[in-house]
């Protein structure tokens, strides 16, 4: 940023990886002649690889996360006059869905170690209008899936539970996305899972999969995945666990490489379980660390490290007609300014990599006076 060598001159390493099973998947499905046809042996294929690995009776695949959140609630029947509780901080797709099908969303305060929805506050949110609640564990957080699930059932209220962050965590003994009514993941360009688009719906309730299925379908099927797009996700799922063990191995180095700067802690969690990174999640401190966070991430990408601002909250810049407020949302607020992201591919690199990381958040923080001097506005 002031003009020197970046730490990594070739920049964050590229997503997808270019796996050689991905390959011969695409192969497969040239050879077979599937690339180009509707229907193809490999939709079927990964839908029941998918629901052995989480255990459930029921997969769908679909266009996208974002559609599979909306099919969720629609085949949990919500719609006009529901409200449904989500975390302030979180995907803002989930809260532009919940306006999609006319619903109200209700926001509740996340937790104070990691940003992620709190289940302490849902008693406090909820009215007789409450329906449904969206669940996400992201940025490596999770949610303590236990107490939601207890707390939902003693209301009545029915559960989407947002794994698109992190396909293959486990919280608790249970794989994330099986927990609630229903499950969603996401197969887009830069998820742990990819084919550039895709996701998927998991239930146990054949009611739900029903009424999804009627809806997607209209004669032909409005919103699906193609059996290309199968095909490379295929081999990928098969490696998901061990590449899963890696990217935690090294989250868990990383913090301790950094664990010494000051104004940057890493997301904790309380709930127990192995998270999964799509992003990792740090909480910044700017007056700790020296400089804004916008200069903090722009610095470290100017570095050769993919760092990035998180979401914003989801009552900022949004006329309050458009949601209720569950209460105060002071974590929610600190996340606004706060929420740090680190993209996954750097969490498959060797020692030397996670090195650089480490040794860029530290170059940036030292030069802090001068950094804040020359580049940010008085
Ligand atoms: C990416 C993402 C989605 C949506 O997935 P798309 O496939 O991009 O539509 C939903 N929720 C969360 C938490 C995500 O990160």
């Amino acid at each position: 940023m002031l003009g020197g060598q970046p730490v990594r001159p070739q920049g964050p390493p590229s997503w997808p990886l270019p796996d050689d099973d991905v390959l011969a998947g695409l192969q497969q499905a040239f050879q077979s002649g599937q690339w180009g046809q509707y229907h193809g042996e490999f939709v079927e294929r990964l839908e029941q690889r998918l629901a052995q690995y989480h255990h459930v009776s029921h997969v769908m695949l679909c266009a996208s996360g974002t559609i599979a959140v909306e099919m969720a609630l629609r085949g949990l029947r919500v719609g006009a006059g529901d409200e449904v509780l989500l975390a302030a901080y979180d995907y803002p797709g989930n809260f532009l869905t919940v306006h999609a099908l006319g619903a109200r969303p209700v926001l509740v305060d996340v937790a104070p170690e990691n940003w992620n929805l709190d289940a302490g506050r849902l008693e406090r949110a909820f009215t007789s209008q409450v329906r449904a609640l969206i669940v996400s564990h992201l940025h490596g957080g999770l949610v303590d899936m236990t107490a939601v699930m207890d707390w939902a059932g003693s209301r009545g209220v029915v559960v989407v539970e947002d794994a698109a962050q992190c396909p293959g965590a486990t919280i608790q003994g249970r794989r994330a996305g099986t927990w609630g009514d229903v499950g969603i993941l996401s197969f887009g360009g830069s998820k742990l899972l990819s084919a550039g688009r895709g996701g998927a719906i998991l239930t146990q309730r054949t009611d739900v999969y029903q009424r999804i299925r009627a809806w997607m379908n209209r004669g032909n099927w409005i919103a699906p995945l193609s059996p290309l797009q199968a095909a490379v996700l295929l081999p990928q799922l098969e490696r998901l666990d061990e590449r899963n063990a890696q990217r935690e191995k090294n989250a868990q180095r990383l913090r301790q490489l950094v664990s010494d700067i000051p104004g940057l802690k890493p997301f904790r969690n309380r709930t127990e379980g192995t998270p999964g990174y799509y992003k990792m999640g740090w909480q910044f401190d700017a007056a700790e660390f020296g400089m804004a966070r916008a200069t903090m991430t722009a610095a470290l990408r100017a570095e050769g490290i993919a760092f990035d601002e998180g979401f914003k909250a989801l009552h900022q810049g949004r006329s309050p007609s458009r949601f209720r407020a569950a209460g105060p949302l002071t974590e929610a607020e600190k996340a606004h300014h706060g929420a740090v992201i680190l993209h996954h591919p750097i969490l498959l690199g060797d020692d030397d990599d996670l090195a650089q990381v480490a040794e860029a958040v530290r170059k940036v923080q030292t030069h802090a006076a001068v950094i804040r001097e020359r580049c940010e506005m008085p």
